[in-house]
């Protein structure tokens, strides 16, 4: 099937209705369109089922309130909708979009869904390639915490990183310090303990970060959020990247230099085999 076909049958839920993505028709007006006023949630579903659902929208909710918008419908009403347009849409594994933004009368809402192609085993093997980002993250904005429709710093950075043949981009901070990449959270290890950088770092409050982060100390490891260098990451024994979609993926190199000597893989795949546990 073609892009152009996929996307005119592809059905999506806008501001009360189910239509065909061909005939959505949005104000040109709008703060959410004029000052990227708005926020949004990628969430993957495996045979259907969101994975971490609530912790999802418990995110949006509360950034709604930072951002002096309305959330649009009940928990129970905003679940409904999306699992119904990705029932609607026909795929058992699919990522899901719910974008809110703001507008004259209260808050619009738009939910998309899209059939996932998981990356291959073998990329999860060799790993993510990055590169530094040319592009800072500022620590002290609070938006940086959270996942605005303002996401073109990210873009930029990671455009830059695929032009230069590399899977993702690390971004530092004013201070110098990684903040995060550009669609993912980082982490490092070094003599089995896990060290990733703090929200105050500037990075996104990552709901896979998080699981993480739980799954870490359940294991008894010991954890550390706090502020790492790119000299860190090349000393550490090993690094990876979380996104909801992607999960956990081994980070392997920087700038081409290989991370970690394979120090670590047996951590790293324990700790994919444990979080795809926790859904599959
Ligand atoms: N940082 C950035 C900049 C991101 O875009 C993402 C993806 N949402 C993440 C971190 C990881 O967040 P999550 O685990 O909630 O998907």
């Amino acid at each position: 099937m073609s892009i152009q076909n996929f996307q005119s049958k592809e059905i999506i839920f806008l501001n009360g209705k189910f239509l065909k993505a061909s005939q959505a028709r949005l104000s040109v007006l709008e703060p959410g369109f004029l000052y990227g006023w708005g926020l949004f949630e990628t969430m993957r579903a495996y045979n259907g089922k969101i994975v971490y659902f609530e912790q999802h929208l418990q995110r949006i909710k509360n950034s709604c309130r930072l951002l002096g918008m309305v959330f649009p419908h009940s928990l129970v009403s905003i679940k409904k909708i999306i699992k119904k347009t990705v029932a609607k849409n026909g795929f058992r594994d699919v990522y899901t979009r719910l974008t809110l933004w703001k507008c004259e009368k209260g808050t619009d809402i738009l939910v998309t869904v899209r059939k996932y192609k998981p990356y291959s085993i073998g990329k999860y093997r060799k790993g993510f390639c990055t590169c530094v980002s040319s592009f800072r993250q500022n620590d002290n904005f609070y938006l940086s915490r959270l996942k605005t429709t303002n996401y073109l710093l990210y873009r930029l950075a990671l455009r830059e990183a695929e032009k230069k043949g590399f899977d993702e981009a690390l971004i530092l901070n004013q201070k110098g310090y990684i903040a995060e990449a550009s669609r993912s959270n980082l982490f490092l290890i070094k003599d089995k303990e896990i060290f990733t950088p703090s929200l105050e770092c500037g990075c996104l409050n990552g709901i896979t970060r998080r699981v993480v982060l739980d799954l870490a100390k359940k294991n008894n490891m010991k954890v550390y959020e706090g502020n790492f260098t790119i000299e860190n990451l090349l000393a550490a024994d090993g690094a990876f990247l979380t996104n909801s979609l992607m999960g956990i993926m081994p980070l392997t190199s920087l700038e081409k230099i290989a991370i970690g000597k394979n120090k670590c893989l047996g951590l790293i795949k324990f700790f994919i085999k444990k979080y795809n546990s926790l859904f599959r």
